[in-house]
Order: structure tokens, then sequence, then C-alpha cells
């Protein structure tokens, strides 16, 4: 969409719209999962807003979305957290009050795009309060977040707020088909996904993925039989891949999922569609208790791997743990 990668069309053409109708509000909240899509929805919206034909559409030819396009506009901002930094802290918003404050270089506008504007502490969004209080009158702002709620109440009201669903796997497919033409498993990845074309697009380019799921589903059979032995050959996978531990109980997690729904007839619903004949021949020799229970002992270890444990020890507890559940 007028060049640049554009995932929700519609809402930005209703956005786009009403900015040219004179609509446009001082400050927004682009919410949507990190990954899918509110970045380029946010690039998109802070062209339009200086593009200097004023158009239904940015032209894409004038000095301002040229310098735009190439990153390099004077008056679009994008704050992110410094290197070293996990949140935008105080000091950062302070910068970008003065700067605010200072008219814009080129354009009539000036835009700034606060990336991770959820993870801001209360102190800098205190600092970003007032700025929402007083804004310039040729300011916008565009705050992007995951999570709505982590926002103080005082700055969510002062802004619209965009809701950024998931992008549709039929789409995902079409942009990875387009972007990795020679990529196999791409309706698998499509699904994977969940929505976020990021995580897609990493995975494509990602070498080392399609062999750790090959490894992870090896190991199925072994996380499903009943030899309290082979729990070791699972704990021992896991600790070889260590770096990649939350992905392989990712991996599992959703092999189950689809050997749920292929015992409940539901498999036109599965993610591992490549794998899936395999995946039937599995879920006939398995128990459903089994397989729910393997399900839901591999959701409490990747909430206890989020918290620093030896890893050795909780998948093998797992394994234990989906063995004594099926004999329940
Ligand atoms: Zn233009």
């Amino acid at each position: 969409m007028y060049g640049y990668d554009i995932y929700h069309e519609d809402i930005m053409d209703k956005l786009i719209t009403s900015i040219r109708k004179g609509m446009s509000h001082h400050a927004y909240i682009f919410e949507g999962e990190r990954g899918a899509g509110s970045m380029e929805a946010a690039k998109l919206f802070a062209v339009s807003l200086i593009c200097e034909k004023k158009e239904v559409t940015p032209c894409g030819n004038c000095n301002s979305c040229i310098l735009a396009k190439a990153g390099n506009h004077p008056d679009i901002h994008i704050l992110s957290p410094l290197k070293d930094k996990k949140n935008i802290i105080v000091d950062q918003i302070r910068d970008l009050l003065k700067d605010a404050y200072k008219k814009p270089f080129e354009s009539e506008r000036k835009v700034y795009i606060i990336a991770y504007g959820d993870e801001m502490n209360e102190q800098a969004q205190n600092a970003f309060l007032k700025l929402l209080e007083e804004p310039p009158e040729y300011a916008v702002f565009v705050i992007l977040a995951e999570n709505t709620e982590s926002l103080l109440l005082t700055v969510r009201s002062r802004c619209e707020r965009v809701k950024f669903p998931p992008v549709s796997s039929e789409k995902i497919k079409i942009i990875l088909e387009k972007s990795y033409p020679n990529t196999k498993n791409i309706d698998f990845l499509a699904r994977y996904s969940g929505g976020n074309i990021e995580k897609a697009k990493q995975l494509a380019e990602e070498e080392g993925f399609m062999p750790l799921r090959q490894g992870a589903f090896e190991l199925l059979p072994k996380i499903l039989s009943k030899s309290v032995l082979e729990s070791y050959d699972v704990a021992e996978f896991v600790e070889n891949n260590k770096e990649d531990a939350q992905t392989v109980l990712e991996l599992w997690q959703d092999f189950l999922r689809d050997i749920i729904l292929i015992q409940n007839n539901a498999e036109k619903f599965a993610v591992n569609t490549d794998y899936i004949d395999k995946l039937i021949n599995l879920s006939g020799r398995t128990e459903e208790k089994t397989a729910v229970s393997a399900m839901t002992e591999i959701i409490k270890a990747q909430e206890m791997l989020k918290r620093a444990v030896n890893l050795h020890t909780l998948v093998l507890n797992m394994a234990f743990g989906i063995k004594r559940g099926e004999n329940k």
C-alpha cells in the first residue's frame, strides 16, 4: 500500500480519510501485538500527515514522502528504548518534550511514533502526559502498545484508540510466497506465526528452525510413551537446545494441540499441515487424556521457564508429570 507493507488496509483507509477531512487527533494508541503490523501502519500514517500533496493517499513523490520513505524526514521521529535499556526512560521523554515544542522543519506537522509505549514506566508516562495536556498545534503522537491497560488512564483518555488485529494467515501466506519463493512449509509458517508477520518472516529466514522442529517432532512418541526412562531423552533434547528451549516447548504444544484436534475431528484447524499424516497416525496410537495431560504439563513448564530454573530438572519433571497425569 503506497510503497509500505500494510497488512490492515481497511483500518488505514479509514484513518487517512479522517485526517484528510480535518478530523485528526493529537494522540493515538495503535493497539496490537508487536510484529503484527502496527509499526508499518504508524509509518504510513506519519507520511500521510506530512505529504505535501494532501491527496487521499500519500503521493510518494514529494520531498516529504521521499525523505520519509528513506527514514530521514526531520519531522517524523520514532522513539524506542535505548540500546542497553528495556523500556523508554523518562529522560527520553524529557528530550521529546523539548523537541516537540520546536516548530517543524519541513512540514506543517511533526509526528512522534512511540514504540513499546506500553512499557514506559510511570515516571515516563507522567512526563508524557504533560505533553498530551498541552500539545503543540502541529504535533501528532502515535503510541504503539500491545497492552493498552498498562498505560495510565490519564494518558489513555487523551488518545484515540485504534485496534490492529492479528494478520490473517491467508495474508501472511501471500506475503511469504512473494518474499521467500524458495521456502517450503509456507502454509505451516503462516499458521504457526499466529498472525504475527514479523515472526513468520523471521522463521522463514532462520535456517535452524525447521531442523529443530523435525527434532522436536521425533521426540513426540517419547513424550507420549508410558516409559519413564524415555523422559531422560526428552530432557536431554531440550538441554541440547538450551537457547531455543521456549521454542521447543511451543512446538510440542502445537503438535499436541493438533493431535487433540485430530482426535476430535477438527483437523482443519491444525497448524502442522505438513506433518498431518504422521500426526493422524500418532493420534490413533495416543489416548486423548495422555495428549491433554502432556499439553497441561508443557504449558506449566513454559510458565516456569520464564523464571530462571534448572532446565534439565524442569523438563524431566514435565515428562514425569505427563506419565503421572496419564495414570490418574
Ligand atoms: Zn507526498
